[in-house]
């Protein structure tokens, strides 16, 4: 388990994430306004009268993001309501000219109940990690200050974007039920997995560099094995895993400290400086604003019938923890690699496509895959976005197939395979098999040749010969080395292996 050593004993760390993902839809969540409010859009130009909160208009519920909803929801195994409600979440700040969010608060039932998603915690070993509740709310707008010497400018582009909230869940009632985040890097593999998960179910782009993942992170500390839960404290708007993790153990020695010196720490709102890897205070809970929520008279209760539950189970893809597990039971995967594997559901369907249906294929594709081909992004089509050259070769499934395959046919040696794969990167074209050819490399299946070099080498090295039989059996990489030299690298490194175990006795 984590912990942190203190002056006076060791400490463990609670944490609590609350992680908002960015809805994909063509349009808002109660707008027919364009969803999609990239950078070069101008500003106000997807801002419709409902966002710009004209007099008189009314929202519409966007059923497409209750879809998107209900998707993560099942995603996260979680429950859905079948009846849900939207209130109003009082506040008046420029980013959102309504003067309130509409949002499903905590009192309420959410779109989302209890659910679940799996991670592996520090020792390896598999945690579930609890979620209290996932619910819809808009997201603000963008507020600029810098584009205007005296004025402050207000872009509604993004106002009104449906946003998923998730937030994990503490057993207050039950504090041996240990189902939460204890550590900066859970708290990483969390916030990946539901990355993974929006991602494969095309719920989210959930991108933090993009912003379309957010969180707000709960630290709280206790002594190791105390019963009780300490007061926790929140810092808002966290949007990079590196700064969430650097941000809890910041907190977490902050809040240590205060103990120990005989303070008690206060439940405040914190804020991160990028910076100095610090939290400092924004608000203390004294300020907490009252939201004043109340339910919102334009909006009905959602009701959600069995049928659109069902529909929408039915369409779901194979889920990431599914298909990590079928790789470690199906294809004898070990647990790292099947992680690395299911990251992405273009990864995984890349690996599965170079697999077709010879499973032997799976371990090797694997190691290829993760030791060469990860480090060759820009060889490896996964991400159309990235911009190529022409002269870029792309490797396919079927390359790395067929090299695999060479090489458990023997046809060709690892060496030579590397050397073929190589080529590949530099942008030689034609199959494997066809740049074996053109390159002259192929593996020597002629055992008597083998023979005939094992005993030339054994003949011109009579002194290591004398050693390794007194026991330096270690030389053995030795030799295997110059008949791999004598045969210009063509002979099948185990062949020689066992001829010269054989002949030196
Ligand atoms: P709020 O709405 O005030 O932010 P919530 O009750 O929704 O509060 O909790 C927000 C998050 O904080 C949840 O993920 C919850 O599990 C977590 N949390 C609650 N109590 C603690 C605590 N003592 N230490 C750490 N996290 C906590
Ligand atoms: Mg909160």
């Amino acid at each position: 388990m984590y912990t942190i050593k203190g002056k006076t004993g060791d400490w463990e760390l609670v944490i609590g994430l609350e992680t908002h993902i960015e809805v994909t839809s063509n349009s808002k969540l109660f707008s027919g306004a364009s969803a999609d409010y990239n950078p070069s859009v101008p500003a106000n130009t997807q801002a419709s009268f409902v966002d710009a909160a004209m007099p008189g208009m009314l929202p519409v519920l966007n059923e497409y993001c209750v879809e998107q909803a209900i998707r993560m929801g099942l995603g996260l195994n979680a429950e859905i309501s079948k009846r849900s409600k939207f209130a109003r979440k009082q506040y008046f700040y420029p980013d959102l000219p309504q003067g309130y969010q509409i949002s499903q608060p905590a009192e309420e039932p959410p779109i989302v109940g209890r659910g679940w998603v799996e991670i592996t915690d520090d020792d390896g070993n598999p945690k579930k990690i609890l979620i209290e509740r996932a619910h819809l709310e808009q997201d603000a707008g963008k507020l600029k200050h810098d584009a205007h010497p005296t004025k402050s400018m207000a872009d509604y582009n993004r106002t009104g974007v449906a946003l998923l909230e998730i937030v994990t869940f503490l057993d207050t009632k039950n504090p041996e039920n240990n189902s939460y985040i204890t550590s900066p890097d859970e708290a990483e593999k969390y916030l990946r997995q539901i990355r993974e998960i929006a991602r494969s179910l095309g719920v989210s782009n959930a991108n933090m560099e993009e912003g379309s993942m957010r969180a707000d992170v709960n630290v709280s500390v206790r002594r190791v094995g105390a019963a009780e839960f300490g007061t926790r404290t929140e810092t808002k708007n966290m949007v990079s895993f590196k700064f969430i993790k650097t941000a809890i153990e910041y907190e977490a020695r902050r809040q240590i400290e205060i103990i120990e010196n005989g303070g008690t720490v206060s439940q405040d709102t914190m804020h991160y400086n990028q910076d100095s890897g610090t939290t400092t205070v924004m608000r203390s809970k004294e300020d907490a604003l009252d939201y004043r929520y109340f339910p919102d008279p334009d909006l009905l209760p959602l009701i959600i019938e069995d049928d659109l539950i069902e529909r929408i189970r039915a369409t779901l893809p194979e889920l990431p923890s599914v298909r990590r597990a079928r790789y470690m039971s199906e294809l004898g995967l070990s647990e790292y690699d099947a992680a690395r594997l299911t990251e992405s559901v273009q990864i995984s369907n890349w690996f599965e496509s170079a697999v077709g249906d010879k499973l032997v294929r799976a371990k090797p594709i694997a190691n290829w895959m993760i030791s060469e081909l990860f480090a060759h992004p820009e060889n490896f089509v996964l991400d159309e976005s990235i911009q190529r050259d022409e002269s870029i070769r792309i490797i396919a499934p079927s390359d790395l197939a067929e090299l695999v395959d060479m090489i458990s046919e023997n046809e060709i040696n690892g060496k030579m395979a590397k050397d073929i794969f190589v080529k590949m990167l530099d942008g030689e074209t034609g199959s494997p098999k066809q740049i074996a050819d053109k390159f002259g490399l192929k593996q020597m299946s002629d055992t008597g040749a083998i023979v005939s070099a094992v005993d030339d080498v054994i003949a011109k090295n009579a002194s290591q010969v004398e050693q390794y039989k007194s026991g330096k059996v270690g030389l053995i990489g030795f030799f295997v080395g110059q008949v791999m030299k004598a045969t210009g690298g063509a002979a099948n490194p185990e062949v020689v292996n066992k001829i010269l175990k054989e002949k030196l006795g």
